[in-house]
C-alpha cells in the first residue's frame, strides 16, 4: 500500500513536465514539411527507416546508447534540440534514455497501438520525425523514460 502511494505521488509530480500530446497523426502539422522522396535523399535509407517509417534500431547497437558526454542531443532530421545530456541515464534497455525533453513542447506524443501494444510514440515537434517511445517507469523524479533511437539523434558536445 505504501508503495502505491509513493508511485502515485511520483506520477502526480511528473504531470508538470508535459509534452505536447495529440491523439491522431492528422491533427499534427509540423513546421518542417518535405516530400518523403526528399527526406529519403537527405537522410539516407537507414535514418529514413527510423525517422520517417517509424522503425526501431536493434537494441545495444546505437552510437549514443552508452554515450555520456556533456552536450545537447538534437533531431537528426531537422536539427531541433530535443534533450540535454544532464537528462540522460542508463536504462540498460539498449537505447539512449532520457527523463525529460529539453523544453516543453520540443517533443510531441501520440498514442501508438501498433504491434499489439499500447504505447506512447514520441515525435520531433518541428519535423514530425519518429524518435521512439516514452514510458512512465523512469527511475528519476520525472518518472519518465524517453527511449530514443540513436539514429534519430545527433549530438553536439558542450565544448564545441
Ligand atoms: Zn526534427
Amino acid at each position: 500500500m505504501k508503495n502505491i502511494i509513493f508511485w502515485s505521488l511520483l506520477f502526480l509530480s511528473s504531470v508538470q513536465c508535459q509534452s505536447q500530446t495529440i491523439s491522431k497523426m492528422s491533427d499534427f502539422i509540423p513546421e518542417v514539411v518535405k516530400e518523403e522522396s526528399q527526406w529519403l535523399d537527405e537522410l539516407g535509407s537507414e535514418k529514413f527507416r527510423i525517422l520517417r517509417e517509424k522503425g526501431t534500431e536493434y537494441p545495444h547497437t546505437g552510437k549514443y546508447n552508452k554515450h555520456f558526454k556533456e552536450g545537447t542531443y538534437s533531431c537528426s532530421g531537422c536539427g531541433a534540440e530535443l534533450f540535454k545530456s544532464s537528462s540522460k541515464f542508463d536504462a540498460h534497455c539498449g537505447w539512449p534514455s532520457f527523463d525529460k525533453e529539453v523544453k516543453e513542447g520540443a517533443i510531441t506524443e501520440i498514442r501508438d497501438i501498433s504491434g499489439g501494444m499500447v504505447r506512447t510514440e514520441i515525435l520531433c515537434t518541428k519535423c514530425g520525425g519518429h524518435l521512439g517511445h516514452v514510458f512512465e517507469d523512469g527511475p528519476t523524479e520525472t518518472n519518465l523514460r524517453y527511449c530514443v533511437n540513436s539514429l534519430s539523434l545527433s549530438f553536439d558536445s558542450i565544448d564545441e
